[in-house]
């Protein structure tokens, strides 16, 4: 039997599964083919050469704004897929029922890598993002219709795996916690999960909580003082131990504002690791401080987090979250989707969206990506530039972000 590719020779790291060791993928089609200790190099028309890299199930982003040119802060994936190792997007909310057939034929039904989707209760979706426009889509409850939201869900059951709302002062104005009640209903009666944001209260984090069900997702749960998930005294909330005692999930959401290292290094200390490592990236954080999901991942292992912990919440973490396991293991049958990864040494410098610096000493990066049965080199091999500390929005204008996206070298110029 010949194969259409073999990536060789790396180390296979499937948290899903267990499994950590010397392994070799064939992959047939879109399919994974075989996986094995020694699938000799003749029995493929392809030959990856993985030796000294770590092979994982393709990183699934749990929390990304890919709606290019529709929404005014989505990037395009197809241009950091394969640098950061991604060969899912979930998209958390850039679309609404009033615009969410756009970003399926326009973007979903056009990327090189598959992308899901929580679609936003508000109508429009995130519509005025930028440096200089902030206009919160859940401020305006007219926008809100949970019957609007259910039809759409239903019309894209085949993309659409929640529901997203973003409560609190800034995505939400005086609405306090209504947003929530009403993705929460739309998403019941589409026996979806709701991932929901928060950002300054109202309302507050105890709040939001109350309302979440078992498999609905808190996404910024890093997120910085005020709305932490830490007391004054330093500790982590009981809130949220009862929370996931609940089976409610926690995401990371990096973001531009919604990541402080001093919580996240609590929580794994604590032992209160994040289900899904995500970025939130979007056109105004692609540069810093979040850039791409390897680059949230490594901050977390430069918090105390392991290597297996952090491929767990961008693999079968998410994967279980969106419904989706078979995205979030390798086995014969299953999707040909393939992170080749490495984890290389060096002193690299990064900052949370407190302003906060810090030192590391080692970063992932990624070869590339197998996505769909199809090869995709890394190309932005700078990468692994060690300086990833520059700060939120260095752009003027919406213009200019869009043209450094659209341009750009690789994370910032680096
Ligand atoms: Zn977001």
């Amino acid at each position: 039997m010949t194969f259409d590719l073999l990536v060789r020779g790396g180390r296979l790291v499937d948290p899903a599964t267990g499994t950590d060791g010397p392994r070799d993928i064939a992959i047939t089609g879109d399919r994974i083919a075989a996986i094995d200790s020694d699938i000799p190099s003749d029995r493929a028309r392809r030959v990856i050469d993985a030796g000294g890299a770590i092979v994982t199930p393709g990183l699934i982003d749990m929390h990304s704004h890919v709606y290019w040119g529709g929404t005014p802060l989505g990037v395009d994936p197809d241009l950091i897929a394969a640098q950061s190792g991604t060969t899912t997007f979930v998209d958390a909310g850039s679309a609404g029922a009033g615009n969410f057939l756009g970003f399926r034929r326009h973007v979903i039904e056009r990327s090189k890598v598959r992308i899901i989707a929580y679609l936003n209760i508000s109508f429009g979706g995130i519509f005025g993002f930028s440096n200089k426009v902030m206009v919160g889509e859940c401020g305006d409850l007219a926008l809100l219709d949970p019957r609007e939201a259910v039809a759409c869900g239903r019309d894209h059951a085949d993309m659409i795996v929640g529901v997203k709302v973003r409560s609190g002062r800034i995505a939400g104005g005086n609405s306090g916690i209504a947003p929530v009640d009403i993705a929460v209903e739309a998403a019941d009666r589409l026996h979806l999960p709701v991932m929901a944001h928060i950002d300054e209260p109202p309302p507050g984090r105890l709040e939001v909580l109350s309302r979440m069900r078992q498999g609905d997702v808190l996404t910024h749960c890093c997120r910085p003082f005020p709305n932490s998930a830490l007391l004054g005294n330093g500790h982590i909330r009981g809130d949220m131990f009862a929370a996931r005692e609940r089976g409610v999930l926690f995401d990371l959401g990096h973001g531009a504002g919604s990541f402080d290292f001093s919580v996240a290094q609590k929580m794994i200390a604590e032992g209160f690791v994040p289900d899904m490592i995500s970025s939130d990236v979007h056109l105004f954080n692609i540069h810093g401080p979040a850039f791409d999901l390897l680059v949230c991942m490594s901050k977390m292992m430069a918090l105390g987090l392991s290597l297996g912990d952090a491929l767990r919440g961008a693999t079968v973490g998410p994967a279980k979250a969106i419904g989706r396991p078979e995205l979030g293991t390798l086995a014969v049958g299953g999707p040909a989707d393939v992170a080749v990864l490495r984890e290389k040494a060096g002193d690299c410098r990064f900052r949370d969206s407190t302003g906060a610096l810090m030192q590391a000493t080692r970063i992932l990066v990624s070869d590339g990506i197998v996505a769909g049965g199809t090869w995709q080199a890394n190309e932005a091999k700078t990468c692994d530039a060690r300086d990833l500390s520059s700060g939120p929005s260095p752009h003027a204008n919406h213009a200019a972000a869009l043209a450094a996206h659209f341009g750009r070298p690789c994370c910032g110029g680096a």
